[in-house]
């Protein structure tokens, strides 16, 4: 159940040319604070805004050719909607992304510009979610799901291989912990070229369902509340498969933040780095300036996305965002 460096080093190979080959940007600001060198991860520019484009072009690029003609189908409006229906657009393959009636036209359009079939059901995310299964059932279109998957898992571990290629002197990797996609991919690639690092997952206090998960040593549902990393949002899965028991394997710890911290990390990433990125985007540098890890050598964060609303970007970089 666990994706391997084999795995991660096969995806990379099935994106390469299809996602972006990121930067590692140095921040003067951060490492002038910490004392050590800190290094910016700089998946907010990949095409559609977020590193979610590496899982969700390593799972369409390995569909069989009954798979391609029958399309794919995924339940998210965040950023996984988003990276599936630009990747099976690329490839010619019909995407259908399931959504309620409360999601936003703005985002609704955003996603059928990518070329995806948007279908429109219910009012509440567990309808869409279930209308997504039944077109799997009806139609036999394969469900991409945002990160309990090993394909997914291992499109994400490619930013880890990127990172000890050119950071081979990581100590300490912050990595953004929701549905541990992420984290799963990136640790299983740096524990296993550099078991000396350390990993850390860095999640919003509010509903960090991984945390909770690993403190009761099974997957728990907590109730989703409001914040400011909103792509952090949601459960891990009651039947999770792969992410709970390798975020449990790899994970160094997690670090939880409050909305202000988060807020801050914002702040910062423009003010200091020149770079608009979301909540979920900021944590890494929120977990840096709350001083909630000890820097003990070369430290990497991960931006992993952008796509925030600007009006409320404003408002939190002119501190007028309250909670
Ligand atoms: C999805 C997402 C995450 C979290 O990834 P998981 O694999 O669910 O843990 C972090 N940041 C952004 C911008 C995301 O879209």
């Amino acid at each position: 159940m666990t994706v391997t460096l084999e795995e991660i080093r096969a995806a990379q190979m099935r994106i390469a040319g299809k996602v972006a080959r990121t930067a590692l940007q140095p921040s003067d600001a951060l490492s002038q604070r910490c004392g050590m060198p800190v290094y910016m991860k700089m998946e907010h520019r990949q095409p559609t805004g977020a590193f979610k484009l590496r899982g969700a072009s390593n799972a369409v690029a390995m569909l069989g050719k009954d798979q391609r003609q029958r399309g794919v189908v995924a339940a998210s409006t965040g950023n996984h909607g988003r990276a599936l229906a630009y990747a099976a657009g690329l490839e010619g393959i019909d995407a259908t992304i399931c959504m309620s009636q409360l999601v936003p036209h703005n985002k609704r359009d955003a996603i059928a510009q990518l070329g995806a079939q948007i279908c429109i059901v219910g009012d509440s995310q567990d309808d869409a979610q279930a209308k997504a299964e039944d077109l799997v059932a009806q139609h036999g279109m394969t469900m991409v799901p945002p990160f309990d998957d090993a394909g997914v898992i291992a499109g994400q571990g490619t930013i880890g291989l990127e990172l000890i290629e050119d950071l081979p002197q990581l100590d300490t990797l912050l990595v953004q912990l929701s549905g541990g996609g992420l984290a799963s991919g990136v640790a299983a690639a740096v524990k296993s070229l550099r078991p000396q690092a350390r990993v850390i997952g860095v999640s919003m206090a509010r509903g960090a369902a991984m945390q909770a998960s690993l403190t009761a040593g099974k997957p728990v549902q907590l109730r989703e509340e409001e914040t400011l990393a909103d792509s952090l949002g949601g459960g891990i899965g009651l039947a999770n498969r792969h992410t709970f028991a390798m975020c449990r394997d790899l994970l160094d710890g997690v670090i939880l933040l409050t909305e202000q911290e988060i807020a801050a990390g914002i702040a910062h990433a423009y003010d200091e780095e020149r770079e608009i990125v979301e909540g979920a985007g900021a944590v890494g540098i929120a977990a840096l300036l709350a001083d909630k890890v000890k820097p003990r050598g070369p430290v990497a964060l991960i931006l992993s996305g952008r796509n925030i609303d600007m009006e409320l970007h404003r408002r939190v970089i002119c501190g007028e965002h309250t909670q």
